[in-house]
């Protein structure tokens, strides 16, 4: 099966039902429509911080340039070493990090070494400190101190080989990929530029934080969970403030953040009785999917686009909103942002501490706490009211326990995956 070019046509796949997808096949279908950013830009390694390498890193040097001593001790020749009995070597001088011995050790000879110091020539072996005694004008080595040749010993090259490839473009870059890139003595990277992220929180019922509430008026709050997960994943935001269910107004600022960026993000509005409206307008100006997801929560949900623009109209209900963020839209940003390889959040199986009652027919994304069980395992139990208004249980979670589709009540003890939260939210 090839691919589809036009949302419509992904529309018309045989195992296509708007009212009732499958989170997977909803994943599946963005997933194909998801084209990288491609303009870049050239960094200092320290602004390549949670960006994507646009290039691949390819090693000057070896690292470590030389071999050297992974201990502090003493560098020997293996062979020089006495089996069964201690051996008296030579002092013929001193290695430090930074400070080379510069000459070679012959026969019974050493040379007191230090980590990180250069393995002199003709060494090959470090004997760790603990296991020899120096001596006017040597050291006395233990019998049985090393056990093969090379001991202790770091390799020139032994981490990165001079042209190596290091990291391929598509490559997300964290602290650790910041510290190699500097092992090579590059200070500066090519990365990919930064997706621009436009959102808007849509209800008459919505105040921004800082007016008063009138009568049935609540302060919108989910600008501010999309502004936390999209900062964790280093977008640049236009945040478009609150817009009322208003025709026009929608659609100017539809048509305002489509034009601005790259992505165009929603809350509220796609819900029956809300989507009517909005769906004619998005007709107007693009192309977008209205589907009832088969989860909880987060069942509608639409996807398409909007000029340029890709859009995601989540759900008001704001832990729907960061439920269908983290299952739909993190992966896509990701993709978009040039990573390659995009891992989905890693699940693992934890045992349930107290009973669930589910009923078979939709994925369920519970908000879960996950706490050692005292006995080297983790158990898991849910943080109650499971309403899709509830906030206050994405905050007391530190996981989703994910059930299945298929999955109905599970009893206390039996195994269920969870999602770890930490390091997304
Ligand atoms: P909707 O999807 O627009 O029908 O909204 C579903 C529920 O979520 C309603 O109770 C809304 O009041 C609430 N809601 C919608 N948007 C927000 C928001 N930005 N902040 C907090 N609650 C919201
Ligand atoms: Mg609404």
């Amino acid at each position: 099966m090839t691919a589809p070019r036009t949302l419509r046509e992904a529309s018309c796949a045989d195992d296509y039902d708007p009212n009732s997808m499958a989170v997977d096949q909803a994943r599946a279908l963005i997933r194909q429509f998801l084209i990288p950013v491609t303009a870049t830009e050239r960094v200092h390694v320290r602004f390549a911080l949670n960006r994507v390498l646009a290039e691949d890193i390819v090693s000057p040097i070896a690292v470590p340039g030389h071999d050297n001593s992974a201990m502090d001790g003493w560098a020997v020749r293996f062979a020089d070493l006495k089996s069964g009995e201690d051996t008296m070597l030579k002092k013929v001088g001193e290695s430090f990090a930074g400070k080379p011995h510069g000459g070679a050790i012959g026969p019974d000879e050493s040379v007191r070494i230090f980590t990180g110091g250069v393995m002199p020539a003709g060494a090959d072996t470090v004997v760790m400190q603990e296991r020899a005694q120096e001596v006017e004008g040597g050291v006395r080595v233990a019998a049985g101190a090393v056990t093969k040749e090379g001991q202790n010993r770091r390799f020139a090259g032994e981490d990165l080989k001079q042209g190596q490839t290091v990291f391929r473009t598509g490559q997300p870059v964290r602290p650790a990929e910041l510290g190699m890139i500097a092992s090579l003595g590059i200070n500066e990277v090519r990365v990919y530029r930064k997706l621009r992220v436009a959102f808007f929180s849509t209800g008459d019922e919505l105040k921004s934080i800082g007016t008063t509430l009138g009568e049935g008026e609540i302060y919108d709050s989910n600008r501010y969970t999309l502004y936390g997960m999209l900062t964790r994943l280093g977008c640049e935001m236009v945040d478009m403030g609150v817009v009322a269910d208003v025709p026009d107004e929608l659609e100017r600022a539809f048509a305002t953040a489509a034009a601005n960026a790259d992505v165009v993000i929603t809350s509220g509005g796609v819900s029956v009785g809300e989507a009517d409206y909005v769906k004619q307008l998005l007709d107007k100006l693009g192309e977008v999917l209205f589907w009832k997801i088969a989860m909880k929560p987060g069942r509608p949900l639409a996807y398409g686009r909007i000029g340029t623009a890709h859009f995601f109209g989540l759900p008001g209900n704001p832990v729907s909103v960061m439920v269908t963020f983290y299952q739909f839209v993190r992966d896509a940003l990701l993709i978009l942002q040039g990573q390659r390889d995009v891992m989905p959040v890693p699940m693992f199986k934890a045992t349930l501490a107290a009973p669930i009652r589910k009923a078979p027919g939709r994925t369920e994304f519970q908000r879960g706490i996950l706490t050692p069980d005292g006995a080297g395992g983790w158990q898991v139990r849910t943080t109650g009211d499971q309403g899709s208004g509830i906030l206050s249980s994405m905050s007391q979670a530190n996981c989703f326990i994910v059930l299945g589709t298929a999955t109905g009540n599970v009893a206390a003890g039996e195994a269920v995956d969870v999602q770890l939260l930490e390091g997304l939210l």
